[in-house]
C-alpha cells in the first residue's frame, strides 16, 4: 500500500477501498484527538468524492438503511447505532471500522445497491451478514446477484479462543472451526463469513476473500496486537470520480 493513500479497487459496479495504518485511525471512540480523526475522514471523502457515513458499531446485527439525502445528513450529524449499512444511493460512501473483526463489502451491479458490514464473532453469530443481505434484497437486489469482498481480519491460525467459546461458536457455525499455528482452539472468521453469506444465497464465485491477517500485518490495525489500537475502515461507494 502506498503511504498516505488507500488503494481503491472496483467490483460489481462500485468503488471500494480498505484503509490501513498509513491512512491513520478513523475511529472517534478510541481516545484519539477527534479533530485528527475528522481530518483523516475528510481526506478519504475527498479521495472518494462522496460523503462518508459511519455508524456506532456495537457487535450487533442491526442494519442502517440510507435512502434519502436527509438520512445522510442525519447520520453524519448524530450517532446511529448499527453494525451494517446499505443504500441504493450513488452519492454516498458507506464505511465500516475494524481492527481484527471482518469487514465485508457488498455490491449488486444490476440494481446498484451496496452495503458494508462489521462481523466479529458476536456479530457473525448474531446474523449480521444475513441481515445485511436481507436489507439489500429489500432495496431490490437479488442475493444471487450480490458480490461480496471479505476484507482483512484476524485469521484462523491466529484467532485463539477459550475451549468453551470455541465449542459454543462452532456449534452455531461449523465453518468457524480452526486451530492456531501453536495448535490451540481457534476461530476462522473469514471462513465463517463465507459460510454465512452462502447460507443466505450468495454464490461461492461471487465471494472474494482477501485473506490478509490483521494480527500478522504491520500495515493494519489489530486489537489483539494492541488493545489501544486505532481502527481502519472498509469503504464502498457507487460515486464515480474523475481521479
Ligand atoms: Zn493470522
Amino acid at each position: 500500500m502506498r503511504s498516505g493513500r488507500a488503494r481503491v479497487f472496483e467490483f460489481s459496479g462500485a468503488r471500494a477501498l480498505f484503509t490501513g495504518i498509513a491512512e491513520g485511525n478513523l475511529a472517534l471512540h478510541v481516545g484519539d484527538d477527534p479533530r485528527d480523526v475528522r481530518k483523516r475522514r475528510e481526506r478519504l471523502e475527498r479521495e472518494l468524492g462522496a460523503p462518508l457515513v459511519f455508524v456506532e458499531q456495537v457487535h450487533g446485527a442491526d442494519v442502517a438503511v440510507v435512502r434519502a439525502a436527509g438520512d445522510v445528513r442525519r447520520m453524519r450529524e448524530s450517532t446511529c447505532v448499527a453494525d451494517a449499512l446499505v443504500t441504493d444511493r450513488p452519492d454516498v460512501a458507506l464505511a465500516i471500522m475494524v481492527a481484527d473483526c471482518v469487514p465485508v463489502l457488498f455490491a449488486d451491479h444490476s440494481t446498484g445497491v451496496i452495503g458494508v458490514a462489521h462481523a466479529g464473532r458476536r456479530g457473525l453469530l448474531g446474523g449480521v451478514l444475513g441481515a445485511t443481505v436481507e436489507a439489500m434484497v429489500d432495496l431490490g437486489a437479488a442475493a444471487t446477484d450480490i458480490h461480496a469482498v471479505v476484507g482483512p481480519s484476524v485469521c484462523g491460525r491466529c484467532y485463539e479462543v477459550p475451549e468453551q467459546m470455541f465449542h459454543e461458536s462452532v456449534e452455531k457455525q461449523p465453518a468457524l472451526a480452526s486451530r492456531t499455528t501453536w495448535d490451540t482452539p481457534a476461530l476462522d472468521l473469514p471462513a465463517g463469513a463465507v459460510a454465512e453469506l452462502q447460507a443466505v444465497g450468495l454464490e461461492g464465485k461471487s465471494i472474494n476473500v482477501l485473506g490478509q491477517c490483521t494480527l500478522e500485518s504491520e500495515s493494519l490495525f489489530s486489537y489483539r496486537r494492541d488493545p489501544q489500537t486505532g481502527r481502519f475502515a472498509g469503504v464502498i461507494t457507487r460515486h464515480a470520480t474523475a481521479a
